[in-house]
C-alpha cells in the first residue's frame, strides 16, 4: 500500500470511529465523557500512544456498559417470556402454538439486539391478538387489548384480571426503569410508572403500553439517529461555508497571513460546533446551540471582511505611494540624464571658442575614417596653427589673445561647408576634417581659409593687426589609422612654419 493510500485509509478509519462513537452516546454519562475523549483524540489527529491511553482508560467503562446492556436485554427477554406465559394462563382460548414457537425463536435470536425489542413486543401483541380472536365470546373488532382486558365480556375472571393487571404493570414498570434514557426523560418515566403501578383500569393499558413502546424506541436510538443526521447535515453546511470562503479568499493572493489566521479561527469554530453538537442531547438545545455558533461564525466573517477592507485600503495606499515613488524616480532619472548629457556636451566643448575640443575630435575621427574607408570616399585632415600667437599675448595681453582665439575660428567657419568639422585641438591650434573631399579640393579650401584669415584686420586697442595661420594637410590612405593621418598633416604644418608661415603645405 502506498503511503498516501494508507494515510487515506487511516483518515477514513478516524472518521468512521469518530462518527460511530456518536452512536454509543446517551447510554451512560460516564461512558459519554470517555467516548467524547476518544473522539477528540482521534479528531485532533493524536498519535497511537495517546489514543491507546484514552482507550485503556475507557476499557473498564466499556465492559461495564456491555454488562448493563446485557442485563437490560435479559430483563426484556424475561419480560417477554412472562407475557407469553401470562397469555397461556388465561383459560378462554388456547395460544396458537406455531406462532408462539416462532415468537420464541425470534426472542432467542434477537433478545440482545435492542433495536429488535419493539418488533419482539409487536410479535407478542400479534400473538395475543391471534389467541383472543379465536374466542367466540368476543367478536368485537375493537382493539385486542380492550377485548383482552374487557371485564364485561367475562373472558377473564375479575380475580385473574386484577392479577394480570398487577403483573403486566409491574413488568412494564421494571422495563421502563431499565431503559437508561437521558435524564430529561426521568419525569416521563416516573409518570408512566406511576400510571402503570396505580392503574387498575384495563381500558388505559393500551395507551400505557404505547407509551412504553415509544420510550423503548427512544432508548434504542431513534433520537440519536436524528441527532446524527442533523449533525452530519450541519457539518456539511459548515464545511461548504468554509470551502467557499477559503476559495474566495484564495483569489486575494497577497493576504496569506490573515487567511491562515481566519481559516484557523473558522476551523476552530466549526470543530467546536461539531463537538458541542455531539454533546447535545435533544434537538431544541441543539438548534439553539447551532444558532449561537453560527452567529459566532458570522461575527468572525464580518471581522474578516473589515480586516480585508483595511488591508485593501492599506494595499491601495502602498500602491499609490509606490506609483508616486516611481514617478519621482522617473523624473529624477530624466533630469539626471539631461544633466549627464549637458556635462558630456560640456566635456566635449571648448568653453572659449564653443568649438568641439580634442576629446570630441578623438571620439569622432575613428568612426569617420572607418566609414570613409568602407565607402571608399576620400577624407582629408588639416592642422591649422596661428602664427606667432605668443607675440599677440605678449603685446596686447592675454584677453586680447583670447579675443583672437575666438575670432579666428569664425573666419575659418565662414569658408567651411556644413559637412566640414572643426575642433580646437589645443592652445592656438585647430584641426579641420574634410569628409568626402579629395586632397586637391581640401587644399583649395585650406588655401581659402589661410587667405580669409590673413585678409581680416584684427583690431587691437584701436590698431589693426594682421593675423595669419599655417596649415598642414593630408588625405587618408587605405588602411591608415587616424593617428598616422594626423601625424602626416602635423608634419606639413611644421614644414609650413619652417618655410616662413602663412602657408598651406600638402602631404602628397
Ligand atoms: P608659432 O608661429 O611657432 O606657432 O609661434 P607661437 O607663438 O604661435 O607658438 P608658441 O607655442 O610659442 O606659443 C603659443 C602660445 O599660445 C603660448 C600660450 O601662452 C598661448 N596660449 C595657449 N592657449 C591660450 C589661450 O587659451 N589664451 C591665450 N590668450 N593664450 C594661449
Ligand atoms: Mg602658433
Ligand atoms: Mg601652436
Amino acid at each position: 500500500m502506498t503511503e498516501s493510500s494508507s494515510d487515506k485509509l487511516i483518515e477514513a478509519l478516524r472518521k468512521a470511529v469518530s462518527r460511530t462513537s456518536m452512536l454509543a452516546e446517551g447510554n451512560d454519562p460516564k461512558l459519554d465523557s470517555v467516548v467524547r475523549q476518544i473522539r477528540q483524540a482521534i479528531t485532533k489527529g493524536a498519535d497511537a500512544n495517546e489514543i491507546q491511553d484514552v482507550l485503556n482508560a475507557a476499557e473498564p467503562l466499556l465492559i461495564q456498559s456491555d454488562e448493563a446492556q446485557l442485563s437490560r436485554a435479559k430483563q426484556v427477554r424475561n419480560c417477554l417470556q412472562d407475557l407469553i406465559e401470562l397469555l397461556e394462563k388465561q383459560n378462554t382460548s388456547s395460544v396458537p402454538q406455531n406462532e408462539k414457537k416462532q415468537l420464541e425463536a425470534q426472542i432467542r435470536i434477537n433478545w440482545q439486539v435492542s433495536s429488535q425489542w419493539p418488533h419482539l413486543l409487536k410479535g407478542f401483541l400479534s400473538l395475543a391478538e391471534k389467541t383472543l380472536v379465536q374466542t367466540e365470546h368476543n367478536p368485537s373488532k375493537s382493539s385486542f387489548l380492550k377485548r383482552f382486558f374487557n371485564r364485561e365480556t367475562q373472558v377473564i375472571t375479575p380475580k385473574n384480571d386484577q392479577e394480570i393487571m398487577v403483573q403486566i404493570s409491574h413488568t412494564l414498570a421494571g422495563l421502563t426503569n431499565n431503559l437508561m434514557l437521558p435524564s430529561h426523560y426521568d419525569d416521563d418515566i416516573s409518570d408512566l410508572n406511576k400510571a402503570l403501578l396505580g392503574n387498575n383500569n384495563l381500558q388505559q393499558l393500551p395507551a400505557l403500553l404505547d407509551e412504553v413502546i415509544n420510550l423503548i424506541m427512544v432508548a434504542i436510538g431513534k433520537t440519536q439517529e436524528n441527532l446524527t443526521n442533523y449533525l452530519n447535515q450541519l457539518n456539511k453546511q459548515l464545511a461548504s461555508i468554509n470551502e467557499s470562503i477559503t476559495s474566495s479568499y484564495h483569489s486575494q493572493k497577497s493576504l496569506s497571513e490573515s487567511r491562515e489566521g481566519f481559516n484557523t479561527k473558522l476551523q476552530q469554530q466549526v470543530t467546536n460546533t461539531s463537538q458541542a453538537v455531539k454533546g447535545a442531547s435533544d434537538l431544541d438545545s441543539l438548534k439553539a446551540l447551532i444558532d449561537d455558533r453560527l452567529s459566532t461564525i458570522s461575527t468572525t466573517m464580518s471581522e474578516y471582511r473589515t480586516q480585508m477592507l483595511r488591508q485593501e485600503k492599506h494595499a491601495t495606499q502602498s500602491i499609490t505611494q509606490l506609483k508616486n515613488k516611481v514617478t519621482r524616480m522617473e523624473k529624477d532619472t530624466a533630469s539626471l540624464r539631461s544633466l549627464l548629457q549637458e556635462k558630456l556636451a560640456q566635456a566635449m566643448t571648448d568653453s572659449l571658442t564653443d568649438l568641439p575640443n580634442r576629446t570630441a575630435y578623438q571620439d569622432a575621427i575613428l568612426p569617420l575614417c572607418k566609414i570613409m574607408q568602407k565607402t571608399q570616399k576620400p577624407i582629408c585632415l588639416a592642422v591649422c596653427d596661428i602664427d606667432h600667437f605668443k607675440k599677440v599675448n605678449d603685446t596686447w595681453g592675454h584677453l586680447a589673445g583670447d579675443k583672437v582665439l575666438r575670432l579666428v575660428p569664425k573666419q575659418i567657419r565662414s569658408i567651411l561647408s556644413k559637412e566640414d568639422l572643426m575642433f580646437r585641438y589645443g592652445g592656438e591650434e585647430f584641426v579641420i576634417v574634410f569628409p568626402e573631399l579629395t586632397l586637391t579640393q581640401a587644399t583649395e579650401r585650406a588655401e581659402a581659409i589661410r587667405l580669409a584669415v590673413a585678409k581680416t584686420p584684427f583690431n587691437m586697442q584701436g590698431e589693426p593687426v594682421s593675423i595669419s595661420v599655417s596649415i598642414g594637410i593630408a588625405e587618408l590612405i587605405p588602411q591608415e589609422e587616424p593617428e598616422s593621418l594626423f601625424a602626416r598633416a602635423d608634419k606639413q604644418l611644421y614644414l609650413a612654419k619652417e618655410s616662413g608661415r602663412n602657408k598651406v603645405m600638402v602631404n602628397k
